[in-house]
């Protein structure tokens, strides 16, 4: 089986985001590419993560192409292997339709400093143009504003995170959902305080040593 370490991971990942509630059904999707990044396990298409087995995760090459697996591999391959390719530290991608990230995405406001734990996916999140799903042109959308971020909403969809390895990808989707609830929830009976860059700064860089 090829990148059996990586299905495993990607499997994993996959149980976990249905038990967070980051996603229902078979919305969402994952991806990690082996460290060389010639291959890539992906979740495949439209299969309900409650029923995923090892056997259902695909192994594509970097341009798309599928190597092992019966399954369609994600219809968002496009944007899973552009971010891989466009920043050569993210090995993993975790896309999410997470309810109050995606309500942000729906409104198309950008996600502020609202809270320090926002550093996980950067000083903002910035929030890509509406594009239809799996498409070039949606792909093309998060790649343009992503910048050094490691986290982007998507208008009238959701939340895609990148990190070296899926837990970081994946604990910033929850970090991101969770700032995201706050932000809504204090937009709701005011105007809440955003830390400045500065303080932003001093986050980010304490995260680098932050449970190490
Ligand atoms: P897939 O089931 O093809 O991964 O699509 C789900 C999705 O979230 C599309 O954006
Ligand atoms: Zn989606």
């Amino acid at each position: 089986m090829l990148l059996k370490t990586e299905r495993e991971a990607v499997l994993f990942f996959s149980k976990k985001l249905l038990s967070s509630g980051l996603v229902k059904g078979s919305g969402g999707n994952i991806s990690l590419s082996n460290p060389e990044k010639t291959m890539m396990a992906v979740t495949p298409s439209g299969l309900a993560y409650d029923v995923m087995n090892l056997d259902d995760i695909v192994v594509i090459d970097m341009a798309g192409h599928k190597l092992e697996g019966d399954l369609k591999p994600t219809s968002e391959i496009a944007f899973h292997i552009a971010l891989q390719n466009l920043r050569p530290e993210i090995h993993a991608v975790v896309h999410t339709h997470s309810d109050y990230a995606t309500a942000l995405a729906c409104l198309g406001w950008e996600l502020p400093a609202v809270h320090y734990l926002i550093g996980f996916g950067g000083k903002k999140v910035s929030v890509a143009p509406y594009a239809t799903y799996g498409t070039q042109e949606l792909s093309d959308n998060i790649c343009s504003v992503i910048g050094r971020s490691n986290a982007v909403l998507m208008a009238n969809h959701g939340l895609v995170c990148v990190g070296t390895d899926l837990k970081q990808a994946f604990t910033t989707a929850e970090m991101i959902e969770y700032v995201s609830h706050l932000y809504l929830l204090t937009k709701s009976v005011g105007e809440p305080a955003i830390l400045s860059d500065q303080q932003m700064d001093e986050v980010i860089e304490k995260f680098k040593h932050y449970g190490k």
